[in-house]
C-alpha cells in the first residue's frame, strides 16, 4: 500500500517506524484495548492449550497500525510455539507457500498479513491445507506433470486483512475465529502513549500524554510515531519534562490539527467540497484528482474520516458529512442540511464502488 512517505499521521508501517518493535505488548495482559477481543482470544488460547490442539485458524480484521501483527504474535507466544510471518503480494508462486507450510512444526502459527493480495494459485492450495492439513502440489509441466499429496502438521494461519470486503468467501469461511478490531479511545491511546514513553525513558506528563493520544487517529502506531517526533522537539529545544502545552507545539509544528488530521485529510475533504459540491463521488474519481492510489485512500485516509462522522460512504460514492462541512468551516449545501438521511444510505459492501 502506498501513501506520501513523509506523512507523518500514515498508519501504515514505514521506516522510521523500526523502533517501535522494541515496545510491541509481548503478552496478551500487557495488550491495552481491543478488550473483547482479547478476552475471546484469551479463552480460545486456552482451551486449545488445554486439548493439546492447534487453534482454530484465525483472521483480524481492520485498519493500518491497530494491533493484528501484534495480536499475531501474542498469539503463538501464549500457545508456546514459533510464529513465522509472510505477507500476501511477497507468496507469488505455490511453492513459496508450500516451502513455509512444510517448514512448520505442530501447532505452529503461519501468519499473513494482508491476506486479501494473495495470488488466487495460491489461494487455492490454501484452502486443503487449512482445511484437512494436505498440500495438493503439481510437479512438472505438460503430459508429465502429476499432482502429489503432502501431509502437513496441524498448524494455525492467523490471517490479517485492511480490507474486509476484497475477501473471497472461501477464504473467509475458512477462518474459525474472525476477530474485528476498533479504532482506540483516547483513555486508551493515551496509557499506550504513557507505556511507550516509559520504554523510551522519556519524562512525559499526563496532559502530554493525553494530547499526542488525542491527535493519534485512534491508531496505536500513529501513537507511538507522534510520540517519538515530539520527544525530538522538546530534547532539541532542551526540555527535560514534555507537558501538554510542549506536546502542542510541536504536533502543530508537523501541521497536525486537534482532530488529528493532516494536510492530506484537509486536502481530501476539501476536494470533495469544492470539486464535487459535498458528493457523491467516487473513490477513483478522488484518487485521480489527488493524485493518490485508490487503495491508500480506503484503507489509510477514509477509515478514520468515517469514524469521525466527517464522511460517509454511501452507495453512490463518498460524500461529505454535516460534520465536514462543519469542520471545513463551510455551510452545507441545503439538501443536506435539510435532508441529513440522504447520508445515512450507508454502503455495507466496502469493495467495488468507485
Ligand atoms: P497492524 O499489523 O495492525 O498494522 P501492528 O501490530 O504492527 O499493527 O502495530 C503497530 C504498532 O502499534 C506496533 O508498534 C505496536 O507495538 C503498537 N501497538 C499496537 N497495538 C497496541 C496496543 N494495544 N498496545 C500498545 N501498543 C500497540
Amino acid at each position: 500500500m502506498s501513501d506520501a512517505p513523509d506523512r507523518i499521521i500514515a498508519p501504515d508501517f514505514n521506516a522510521a517506524d523500526a523502533p517501535e518493535a522494541s515496545l510491541r505488548p509481548q503478552r496478551l495482559d500487557d495488550f491495552i484495548g481491543q478488550r473483547t477481543v482479547c478476552e475471546n482470544l484469551s479463552i480460545f488460547i486456552q482451551a486449545a492449550r488445554g486439548r493439546d490442539e492447534a487453534l482454530d485458524h484465525t483472521i483480524f480484521f481492520g485498519p493500518p497500525g491497530l494491533g493484528k501483527t501484534t495480536l499475531a504474535q501474542i498469539v503463538a507466544r501464549e500457545l508456546g510455539v514459533s510464529f513465522r510471518m509472510t505477507s500476501g503480494p511477497v507468496l507469488a508462486k505455490a511453492g513459496d507457500l508450500a516451502a513455509l507450510l512444510t517448514n512448520l512444526q505442530p501447532r505452529d502459527v503461519l501468519f499473513i498479513d494482508e491476506i486479501h493480495r494473495l495470488h488466487p494459485a495460491v489461494e487455492e492450495i490454501l484452502y486443503p491445507a487449512m482445511e484437512d492439513y494436505q498440500l495438493d502440489l503439481i510437479i512438472g509441466e505438460g503430459p508429465a506433470a502429476r499432482s502429489i499429496r503432502i501431509d502437513l502438521p496441524p498448524f494455525t494461519l492467523v490471517g490479517a486483512t485492511t480490507r474486509t470486503g476484497l475477501i473471497t468467501a472461501p477464504l473467509r469461511e475458512r477462518f474459525g475465529i474472525p476477530l474485528r478490531l476498533n479504532f482506540y479511545s483516547e483513555a486508551e491511546l493515551q496509557r499506550i502513549v504513557e507505556r511507550g514513553a516509559k520504554g523510551l525513558d522519556m519524562a512525559l506528563e499526563s496532559d502530554g500524554a493525553a494530547e499526542i493520544a488525542r491527535r493519534s487517529r485512534g491508531t496505536p502506531r500513529v501513537a507511538g510515531r507522534l510520540l517519538r517526533r515530539v520527544r525530538d522537539f522538546a530534547s532539541v529545544a532542551g526540555h527535560t519534562m514534555v507537558d501538554a502545552a510542549i506536546a502542542d507545539g510541536a504536533l502543530a509544528k508537523l501541521d497536525i490539527d486537534a482532530l488529528g488530521l493532516d494536510e492530506m485529510d484537509r486536502r481530501f475533504l476539501r476536494c470533495i467540497a469544492e470539486n464535487y459540491g459535498g458528493g457523491p463521488v467516487g473513490a477513483d474519481t478522488l484518487a485521480v484528482a489527488l493524485a493518490e492510489q485508490r487503495d491508500a485512500i480506503e484503507e489509510v485516509i477514509e477509515p478514520y474520516l468515517i469514524q469521525q462522522g466527517l464522511i460517509q460512504r454511501t452507495a453512490r460514492g463518498r460524500m461529505l458529512a454535516l460534520k465536514g462541512w462543519a469542520y471545513l468551516g463551510l455551510d452545507a449545501p441545503s439538501r443536506i442540511a435539510e435532508q441529513p438521511d440522504l447520508l445515512d444510505q450507508n454502503d455495507p459492501l466496502e469493495a467495488g464502488n468507485g
